[in-house]
């Protein structure tokens, strides 16, 4: 069975005292979570992970961060490594977020590398591929998880594969308002899911959890996280809020497979 896990990413929102109340809030409200159904990760920016790390340290709740560079120090200005990351409490970080790759020039190449860099340190790396609206209206869907999964994903042996956590976030989705369909998401995983499948063998394709990603609210988490191939989720604005993030978790908790 693969354990439901639902992460928020808060992006560049949150000052540190900001960000302290609202990982209080949620370690009231998710006080009681059940950590053999589910897990429960904050995702906060880097300039707030200590001290959110010290809210939750007596929680069942999970750290990590939005990004990371590939190496362990040096003359890198601006960047953080994996070392820095765990230093500050980080147990997971998302790697190859359509933002980044957007905005920041990341590529197949540097996913890639860093998923690598994760996985040297312990560091659970969530690894988000997804196409664009005019590659899903240019046909262009599954090639795009294709070239994502495989090129992020390349040269990693299984025992590593099995400590990775892919988010299917379709870039359409994200901060828009528009959800895929659970049909679309259920679509998408199971195709993502044939590609590890080939790639690291059925056995550990099974056991890989896949998140969706894009307008998760409470209000559609039950009907996306019923799909058998949707394992939990990456939530973006609905993650800024006590209510909204502890309902999603909560709903996602409550779906039995
Ligand atoms: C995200 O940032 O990964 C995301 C899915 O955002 P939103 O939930 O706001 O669409």
């Amino acid at each position: 069975m693969r354990k439901t896990i639902i992460a928020g990413n808060w992006k560049m929102y949150k000052t540190i005292t900001e960000a302290i109340e609202l990982a209080n809030g949620l370690k009231r409200e998710l006080f009681e979570l059940d950590l053999q159904r589910i897990e429960a990760v904050l995702c906060p920016p880097y300039t707030a992970l200590s001290e959110v790390s010290e809210v939750i340290t007596d929680s069942t709740i999970q750290l990590g961060a939005q990004d990371v560079f590939w190496l362990d120090e040096g003359a890198f200005t601006g960047e953080v490594s994996p070392k820095m990351l765990k230093d500050c409490g980080c147990g997971f970080v998302i790697i190859g977020h359509s933002e980044r790759r957007q905005y920041f020039a990341e590529t197949n190449d540097t996913v890639n590398k860093k998923i690598k860099a994760a996985l040297k340190h312990g560091l659970t790396p969530i690894v988000c591929v997804g196409e664009t609206l005019a590659e899903r209206e240019g046909g262009k869907t599954f090639s795009v998880l294709e070239d994502h999964v495989r090129n992020g994903l390349k040269e990693i042996d299984g025992e590593d594969f099995a400590k990775i956590v892919v988010a299917y976030e379709p870039v359409w989705a994200i901060g828009t308002g528009k959800t895929a369909t659970p049909a679309q998401a259920q679509e998408a995983h199971k195709y993502i899911r044939e590609t590890l499948s080939a790639m690291f063998g059925a056995d550990l394709a099974q056991g890989c959890r896949i998140q969706y990603g894009g307008s998760v609210k409470p209000e559609n988490t039950r009907e996306l996280m019923i799909q058998p191939d949707v394992d939990g989720a990456l939530v973006g604005g609905a993650s800024l809020s006590v209510q909204s993030f502890a309902a999603i978790v909560r709903t996602a908790a409550e779906v039995k497979k």
